[in-house]
């Protein structure tokens, strides 16, 4: 085959997959490839490099990743491309994918972006020699937080910002400990510059990232302190926060949250379970009793503050009894949204290794078709408790049903849509809207005129 040799700047086309810690990820990635001369498009057909940032934490994100590996390969038949695959999937399946995978030229774990950029290099070049060499670093660090590099972000209100890489509670259907490596926490005076060039770049929002941001810990800052600081800085108008452990909820943190006008009330508190035996399997270390008591202490701080969570189904030897105490918890708590999840088996971790992943997959399936079911309607009841009051919407764009509406999102995170038609609204303005209808998911009103909403 003679391929052509390219000579000028390399094209990177980069897809990102998972949780907003991929997000933010990618943004890093596309920094440090930045500083190395290395450009970015958006077609993957015009693209020398190709990267995926993976996600390992279900099996279907797996999926995801091999069925768009296999599109690649025809591409990778007419002409040079190198292929490099990022982030939890490539730290935790690193033999697999260079054994199985030849289309995959480069691996980089989370911890190895500084490398990213010299291996794609030696990558390029090896192709025009006509070698193929490849390229691994998954080495996990206990120190590296690329507190010195500033993400390369594309435009938008919101920016995430990781604030604390890794995770030291081994939950024990949770592959993250694995393919993120030790929970360490940045420098708080990295975190609050960060902040400020974001005010600088036209950022409204920012949300603090960490898989258990309530132990962020350097020197005497917690994450309370932290927030507070952000929340602080000149110009921010909004600063949100994902995910908190409910097992060590400081109530600083829930104070903070009360008292700061920029931060907003909505708390994420991941369930996972309602039942005692299947919390102490999944070793999250609380119980039921102490989750409703820290929902009750939140809403008693914050009345009205919007609460959501992530619940598993299925998990080893969950029986029905069991899966209706989580029924039981999501309708006594009325969660403004939860995220459900048919429990995956990951490999490496302490469920794989313990318990057999023994309840069927129609069971699952059965028993996340009624919880979501069951969350609907509370979702959407809660919204419509919404009709006739002002919300204050913080404009991101346009609806995405129409270039006639505005989109925003209410403080409690809940998606505001209204006519455009006679608005004074722009993107990163804060808008107050009078709600007259809610679905599931959205609020929609009517743009308070500007003498009644002073
Ligand atoms: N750190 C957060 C916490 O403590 O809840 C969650 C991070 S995890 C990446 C996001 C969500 O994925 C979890 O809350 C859990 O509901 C879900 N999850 C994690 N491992 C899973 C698995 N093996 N099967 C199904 N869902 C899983
Ligand atoms: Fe996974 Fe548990 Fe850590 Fe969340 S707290 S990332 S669920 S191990």
């Amino acid at each position: 085959m003679n391929l052509v040799k390219i000579d000028r700047a390399h094209r990177v086309h980069i897809e990102t997959f998972g949780c907003q810690m991929n997000e933010y990820d990618t943004e890093l990635v596309r920094s440090l490839l930045k500083a190395r001369g290395f450009t970015f498009t958006e077609d993957r057909e015009r693209a020398d490099v190709i990267l995926m940032n993976t996600c390992a934490v279900r099996e279907n994100a797996h999926t995801k990743v091999y069925s768009h590996l296999s599109d690649l390969r025809a591409i990778k038949r007419q002409r040079h491309l190198v292929v490099g695959v990022l982030g939890c999937m490539a730290q935790n399946l690193k033999e697999e994918l260079m054994e199985t995978e030849p289309l995959v030229d480069v691996l980089a774990g989370p911890d190895s972006y500084r490398r990213l950029p010299d291996l794609l290099m030696q990558a390029i070049e090896a192709q025009e020699q006509g070698s193929k060499p490849r390229g691994l670093a998954v080495d996990l660090s206990e120190y590296e937080t690329y507190d010195d590099i500033l993400p390369e972000r594309t435009d938008g209100i919101n920016a995430w910002l990781a604030v604390m890489r890794g995770c030291d509670n081994f939950c024990s259907f949770c592959v993250v400990p694995y393919t993120r490596g030790r929970e360490r926490s940045r420098d708080p005076q990295g975190v609050i510059r960060e902040t400020e060039h974001l005010v600088a770049q036209g950022h409204k929002q920012v949300t603090l990232l960490g898989q258990n941001v309530n132990s962020y810990l350097f020197g005497n800052w917690d994450f309370a302190h932290l927030i507070t600081a952000v929340a602080d800085v000149p110009g921010i108008e909004r600063v949100r926060f994902t995910s908190p452990h409910p097992k060590d909820f400081p109530p600083a943190l829930l104070d903070a949250v009360a008292g700061h006008p920029k931060i907003c009330k909505h708390i994420h508190l991941p369930l996972q379970s309602g039942n005692d035996r299947v919390l102490d399997l999944m070793g999250r270390s609380y119980t039921r009793k102490e989750y409703l008591a820290l929902v009750d202490d939140i809403r008693r701080r914050n009345p009205g503050i919007a609460l959501t969570t992530d619940i598993i189904c299925g998990f080893c030897s969950e029986t029905d009894e069991e899966f209706l105490d989580t029924c039981r918890l999501v309708q006594d708590v009325g969660f403004h949204a939860a995220f459900v999840f048919k429990y995956s088996e990951r490999a490496r971790t302490i469920a794989a290794r313990k318990y057999p992943d023994d309840v069927p997959e129609a069971v699952k399936t059965d028993r996340v078709a009624r919880i979501v079911d069951m969350q609907t309607k509370i979702a959407l009841r809660k919204n419509q408790e919404l009709i006739g009051r002002t919300v204050t919407a913080l404009v991101e764009g346009d609806s995405k049903r129409s270039s006639e509406q505005w989109m925003g999102k209410a403080d409690n995170s809940l998606t505001v849509v209204w006519e455009k038609s006679g608005s004074r609204a722009r993107p990163g303005d804060l808008i107050p809207i009078s709600v007259s209808r809610a679905s599931v998911t959205t609020l929609f009103g009517q743009e308070v005129p500007a003498r009644q909403s002073r």
